[in-house]
């Protein structure tokens, strides 16, 4: 096979989504999203990226208008069996070539019907005809295969649209072909804080920016309840000079963030404190109003969480507070369902009915309604008890409903992980 030295066009490296459905708010793409970071890790990066409707005349337009900017060309959707599936019709149209019948592609497809028990329809019969010069890329999650094609000074690079087939098909070709014009060697690593915000975080790490040295990057990622320091070093070779400068500028990072740090693995919250609790043989159960059961799914979306997570109990209305929680009615009527004495009571009225070892309530208004001047929208206290004890915050979230609830099930995830920091053996952080 010609190879086209993809050192000199790293820049012209271009992705087609293509898809009337993806133009709507029905499906999101992702396909650029996934792609980016593979050819990222080459050190190879997307130029352009676009998203393309099913018609014949906007997908030639499309791909000529690639041709003429990019050296290679990544195409995915439309190669399905159905009538609107033009891509490699409009491909063939770009390129000028001919698309041919490949007898052999067909009884491929038959097989995975019959493999099924079904019969393969004869619409399927389009997905047989490739463009004249193209090779077969497999794709063993689907009926349609993928095209690798090398023009005069371009590659096209045609996959099916489904992520289920196109992903696993990018991972090949980065292992099998791409990987040959690797021109960079990535180093990366990503540091996730909470309970600081971005400026903070900036204004803490600001004495390692005079130590970065010219090839590693270093980029601040903000989202409700979490900063993400992300850290990445490109070069021709990874050696033990540069990865000892990376790795001393990542702990001094971490040193300088100190407790925010939860993460330098890439886990999320529930993963760290899972892992604390089963290290520790500590049971966990919730008392849930505002967070709706949010904080359970959270918990729960960790495979092995059913070792520690006893229940959690989302008694959203006054009268189920006290009914399953025996938070009294008189505390809630003087108080107010939402106030730092009625998060104590949940907590502490759920360790008692479940007998977990810790337990986490919340109780907050996320709005849009129901605020007032003296409890504004965004005020969440967050219970904690513990052998220790109960400890309550009180927080003022900003930002619509579903982020106010996942800010709520943030912090209370963790005000748990700072809370199991003591009972490590060490007495030191080792949740990271
Ligand atoms: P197949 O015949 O295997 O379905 P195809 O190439 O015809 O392959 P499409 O019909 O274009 O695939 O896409 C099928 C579905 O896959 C889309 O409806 C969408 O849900 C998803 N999909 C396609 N392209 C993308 C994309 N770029 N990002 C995310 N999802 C996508």
């Amino acid at each position: 096979m010609k190879q086209i030295d993809l050192n000199q066009v790293k820049e012209n490296i271009e992705y087609l989504a293509i898809g009337s459905e993806l133009l709507t708010s029905a499906y999101p793409e992702t396909n650029s999203l996934f792609l980016a970071e593979k050819l990222d890790n080459l050190g190879l990066r997307l130029r352009y990226k676009s998203v393309v409707s099913d018609d014949l005349e906007d997908l030639v337009g499309a791909v000529k208008l690639a041709l003429s900017r990019s050296r290679v060309i990544f195409i995915s959707g439309g190669l399905g069996p159905t009538e609107d599936d033009r891509t490699r019709e409009a491909v063939a149209q770009a390129v000028k070539k001919p698309l041919v019948f490949h007898s052999e592609i067909v009884k491929k497809i038959e097989d995975r019907f019959a493999w099924r028990g079904a019969k393969m329809t004869p619409s399927n019969r389009r997905q047989a005809y490739l463009i004249q010069g193209a090779e077969i890329l497999d794709n063993p999650n689907g009926t349609a295969p993928g095209m690798w094609l090398e023009t005069r000074r371009r590659i096209l690079i045609l996959l099916p649209g489904p992520p289920a087939e196109f992903n696993p098909m990018v991972e090949k070709l980065i292992t099998e072909k791409l990987e040959l014009y690797r021109n960079q060697y990535v180093l990366k690593s990503v540091i996730k804080t909470t309970g600081a915000g971005e400026s903070w975080v900036e204004d803490r790490i600001k004495p390692v920016y005079r130590l970065l040295p010219r090839d590693l990057e270093l980029t601040i990622l903000a989202s409700p309840g979490e900063v993400q320091i992300r850290l990445t070093l490109r070069a021709k070779e990874i050696n033990p000079e540069n990865e000892r400068i990376f790795n001393k500028i990542k702990n001094k990072i971490i040193n300088l963030l100190g407790n925010k740090v939860f993460s330098t693995k890439g886990e999320n919250l529930e993963e760290v404190i899972g892992r604390e609790l089963s290290a520790l043989g500590l049971t966990l159960a919730c008392a849930e109003s505002c967070t709706g059961g949010l904080l359970a799914d959270r918990i729960t979306a960790v495979p092995g969480s059913s070792n520690y997570f006893l229940a959690s109990l989302v008694t959203y209305s006054n009268k189920a507070k006290t009914r399953f929680l025996g938070v009294p009615g008189r505390l809630v009527r003087e108080k107010g369902a939402v106030s730092r004495e009625v998060a104590e009571s949940m907590a502490a009225g759920v360790r008692k009915k479940t007998g977990a070892n810790l337990t986490l309530s919340t109780t907050g208004i996320a709005g849009p309604g129901g605020g007032s001047a003296r409890k504004p929208v965004g005020l969440v206290y967050i219970g904690l008890s513990s052998p220790d004890g109960i400890t309550t915050t009180e927080n003022y979230f900003q930002g619509e409903r579903r982020q106010i609830k996942f800010q709520t099930t943030q912090k209370a995830l963790d005000m748990l992980r700072l809370k199991l920091k003591e009972y490590q053996p060490t007495g030191k952080a080792g949740s990271q």
